[in-house]
């Protein structure tokens, strides 16, 4: 997805502070983070990505050693692991935000292939959904009202319009064929330096749409009352436009 930087500035209602939560879900690159950074920056609310903390109990399974079937063991560490999700502040290396374990900045370690391919399977574990989704709640609702400057929270995942914020006064759901969410994904990593084979990229991430749309506990599906915006073709201002409006719709009823 490109950036277009020629269009004209994106309206944003100065009448009020928008709807105060944004949950926007979807699969693996159908473009959430991308787009959720950029509606966040410019109502000024904090960007939340949930992904990031799957990610980080997995990176952190695999850097201990823990058998990532062993459900008790992978809950415990869910339960105990102090993440912090950080704004990106003056990081210039693309980031959205910065992630610190112990503060340790792992941003990039929980983005690498061996993560995503192990990420679904950590996900689908009870006890790590719940201690996961009970910290996301509290991070929305102590952001809904505005918080530390922010007037609102754009959280993005895969259940956060459904499970994690069920009242969430506006919901988005981005979602695009997956060759070529597949091809997204095998652009960034090769941007990054890596260098993955398509076959790859592609079967890792319909393994893990299967996981995530397949599991018993909050699997990927939209609310009832969410938006859906089809991302395939579109590029990222026409998406963010779409949302901004429905923002400015929303906080005027
Ligand atoms: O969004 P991202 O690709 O970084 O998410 C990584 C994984 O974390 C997903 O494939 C999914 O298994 C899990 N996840 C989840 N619920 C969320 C966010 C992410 O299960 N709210």
């Amino acid at each position: 997805m490109t950036f277009a930087t020629t269009s004209e500035p994106i309206a944003i209602s100065t009448q009020s502070r928008g709807p105060g939560v944004i949950a926007i879900d979807g699969p693996a690159a159908s473009g959430k983070s991308t787009v959720g950074f950029v509606v966040a920056g410019l109502l000024n609310y904090l960007f939340f990505d949930t992904g990031a903390m799957y990610r980080v109990v997995t990176w952190a399974c695999l850097d201990r050693g823990v058998d990532l079937h062993n459900a008790d063991t992978v809950g415990h560490l869910a339960e105990t692991i102090d993440i912090a999700i950080l704004p990106s502040g003056d990081a210039q290396d693309g980031r959205h935000l910065t992630v610190l374990v112990d503060d340790q900045d792992v941003t990039w370690a929980v983005r690498a292939p061996e993560v995503d391919q192990k990420v679904s399977t950590v996900a689908a574990i009870p006890r790590v959904r719940a201690a996961l989704s009970q910290h996301q709640r509290q991070v929305g609702g102590q952001y809904a009202q505005g918080h530390a400057g922010m007037n609102g929270i754009v959280m993005v995942g895969r259940d956060i319009g459904t499970v994690v914020l069920p009242d969430a006064p506006l919901k988005i759901y981005l979602d695009a064929p997956v060759v070529e969410r597949a091809q997204r994904r095998f652009l960034e990593l090769e941007k990054r330096g890596k260098s993955p084979s398509f076959a790859q990229v592609l079967a890792d991430m319909q393994e893990r749409d299967r996981i995530d749309s397949q599991r018993a506990i909050a699997p990927l599906r939209p609310a009832p009352d969410a938006h859906i915006i089809s991302t395939a073709g579109l590029g990222v201002q026409e998406i963010v436009e779409r949302i901004v409006a429905l923002a400015n719709v929303n906080s005027e009823q």
